[in-house]
């Protein structure tokens, strides 16, 4: 059990073991359905720059001055380009000023530096999410009810956690909520939760967040019915008489079913993300991607909590297009930039979750040729972004999106030449060995997510079969092919937030099940921190602000408890909360 989550959020009664329910064996009838483009679709065309690079540049210290706080007596894995080791660490005003011995760095104390003995404590770099949705963790954490293991495992124990909800909720009260993995039927349907919601709209959400089972009440008020049609891009499942069962695909059919549901409001925006802002704090964590900002007010609200100096992570945040209207919405976008937050650019998804994935060759799952946006479209919009100046992200996670993303990128590229774009491909799980070296010659960059591996693991043996599988996320090959590669949690798609629990993942690749996948695509410790850190930095143009120990970047440091290096991973797994985390040399958690 991770002891992160236990202390932290014991409330909720995380995951003791991810129960056995198997992803990947869907019964859903296949509904492949052609996309047409839009009548409304707006021209496709340059829109306002997101800035590429961060405006600010930071300066070491000058030499002499006297420092305000020196850390000391420690081991510092300084992670960079040759993964130093020192000893001490000199901060003035908020920025790293020296980093050497204890006898070296200690020399520059005046009168009124803070001297920290850490005790021999581990130092490294802050860590960086790339790839999280805080305020969907905050929201998940505070607002939307957990049914998930150990307390639901199967319908019957879902129908129990549902009944009690529907025993506290008023008459027509919608209920709303996350599930995680039923051993007997790993997609409910509308009829399971009718059986005990007859009167309570209700959606339940895969933890995946890439589909969803609303009840029959909750299908009257959203006008789902037996006429309704599938939009493009997106499945409403119907069973083998033309009703619907309840069970949404991608997004963009969910949005018909949430268009019903009650809207979230700013104040519980705020709320989440600050709730669990010292939680990820405690985590080591010290700046975070929110890689999937589906609405502009969640822009508008990160920026405000950092100019109100409520956030004290860094942020960098990416604008989500789920349909190419919302190409007209850049334009409204604010690019502001602090030290605490950036607009960095825009994220598309192009496929689902590994039973939506978009592949060359069939599999298990339920949609396997569908892509989230036509072709066509997709390339355009891709071209516009390039166009605007700002960096793209894509989710893709079966073969053929990311061959058609590389397709998309390159053709924009050589249209128009940028000097580095740094445009990134978001999970990648199945890719073949040709998209290695595309991507490594078109310098794309890689974020993925190795806790996939242990909770989906299993599922995508399933969907995609053991010969597939084997090349799932394969972190060496892209490290040793020279390509930029960043890991980070995917919160809540992953509940563990925890760094720890990413790095522990990307050194194990064990399934839940125990099955290990592509063991020699491990990586060591040493290459998980980099990825964590000073790539993750990287995957934002940010990497001259942060993301390894160096005089002149931001003081974001992390002191652990104990000794990471050395530990097995499910020793890293259970790592206790950091001795100290520092954003900007200032203290943000202190066990
Ligand atoms: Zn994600």
């Amino acid at each position: 059990m991770n002891r992160l989550f236990s202390q932290k959020m014991s409330r909720r009664k995380f995951i003791t073991g991810v129960s056995t329910a198997l992803l990947g064996l869907v019964i859903g009838c296949r509904q492949e359905q052609k996309l047409s483009p839009s009548p409304q679709a707006p021209p496709l065309q340059a829109t306002p720059a997101a800035p590429l690079v961060p405006h600010i540049t930071l300066l070491p210290p000058a030499g002499d001055a006297v420092p305000d706080m020196i850390l000391h007596n420690a081991k510092v894995l300084t992670v960079d380009a040759r993964d130093s080791i020192a000893q001490a660490i000199a901060i003035k005003d908020s920025v790293i000023q020296k980093v050497g011995s204890d006898q070296e760095v200690l020399a520059t104390a005046g009168e009124n530096t803070q001297r920290v003995d850490v005790g021999g404590r581990v130092i490294t770099p802050g860590l960086i999410d790339a790839h999280i949705h805080l305020r969907a963790v905050g929201l998940n954490n505070v607002y939307f009810m957990p049914l998930i293991p150990p307390e639901v495992v199967d319908v019957q124990s879902l129908q129990k956690a549902l009944a009690e909800l529907v025993k506290k909720s008023a008459p027509g009260e919608w209920i709303q909520g996350y599930y995680m993995a039923l051993r007997d039927k790993p997609i409910p349907d509308r009829y399971d939760l009718d059986a005990v919601s007859a009167d309570n709209p209700v959606f339940i959400m895969q933890i995946s967040g890439h589909y969803g089972v609303a009840n029959s009440a909750a299908l009257q008020l959203a006008g789902v019915n037996a006429s309704t049609q599938s939009p493009a891009g997106g499945i409403i499942e119907k069973d083998k008489n033309g009703e619907p069962t309840g069970v949404f695909f991608n997004h963009v059919a969910m949005d018909i079913l949430r268009k019903a549901t009650p809207p979230i409001t700013e104040e519980m925006t705020r709320d989440g993300i600050l709730t669990v802002q010292p939680l990820m704090a405690a985590t080591g964590m010290t700046s975070f991607h929110d890689n999937n900002i589906r609405d502009l007010k969640t822009i508008r609200i990160y920026q405000e909590l950092a100019k109100n100096g409520q956030m004290y992570l860094r942020s960098t945040l990416y604008y989500t297009l789920e349909y190419q209207q919302n190409l007209q919405n850049l334009a409204k976008i604010d690019y502001y930039e602090d030290a605490l937050t950036r607009f960095a650019g825009y994220k598309i998804l192009i496929d689902g979750s590994g039973l939506t994935a978009f592949c060359h060759e069939k599999h298990n799952g339920v949609a396997w040729t569908k892509t989230t946006w036509e072709a066509d479209i997709y390339q355009q919009t891709i071209r516009a972004l390039h166009d605007s100046g700002g960096q793209i992200s894509v989710h893709c996670v079966g073969d053929a999106a990311v061959d058609l993303t590389i397709d998309a990128y390159e053709a924009a590229m050589n249209a128009n030449p940028r000097p580095d774009p740094r445009h990134r491909i978001e999970h990648a799980v199945l890719t073949t060995p040709q998209a290695t070296q595309r991507i490594k010659d078109l310098g794309i960059l890689i974020h993925t997510n190795p806790q996939f591996l242990y909770i989906f693991g299993s599922g995508f043996i399933q969907i995609f079969g053991e010969h597939r599988a084997e090349r799932i996320i394969p972190t060496r090959e892209w490290l040793e092919s020279g390509v930029h590669l960043s890991i980070g949690s995917d919160a809540p798609s992953c509940p563990w937030y925890a760094p720890c629990a990413t790095l522990a993942g990307a050194m194990n690749r064990m399934a839940y099940t125990k099955q290990v996948i592509g063991s020699d695509q491990a990586l060591t410790f040493m290459e998980a921190l980099r990825a964590h850190t000073y790539e993750a930095a990287y995957a934002a143009h940010e990497e001259h602000l942060k993301g390894s120990i160096e005089p002149g970047k931001y003081a974001d440091l992390a002191v652990w408890q104990q000794d990471p290096e050395g530990m097995t991973p499910g020793e890293l797994f259970n790592m206790p909360p950091m001795y100290m985390t520092l954003v900007g040399g200032k203290v943000v958690h202190q066990a």
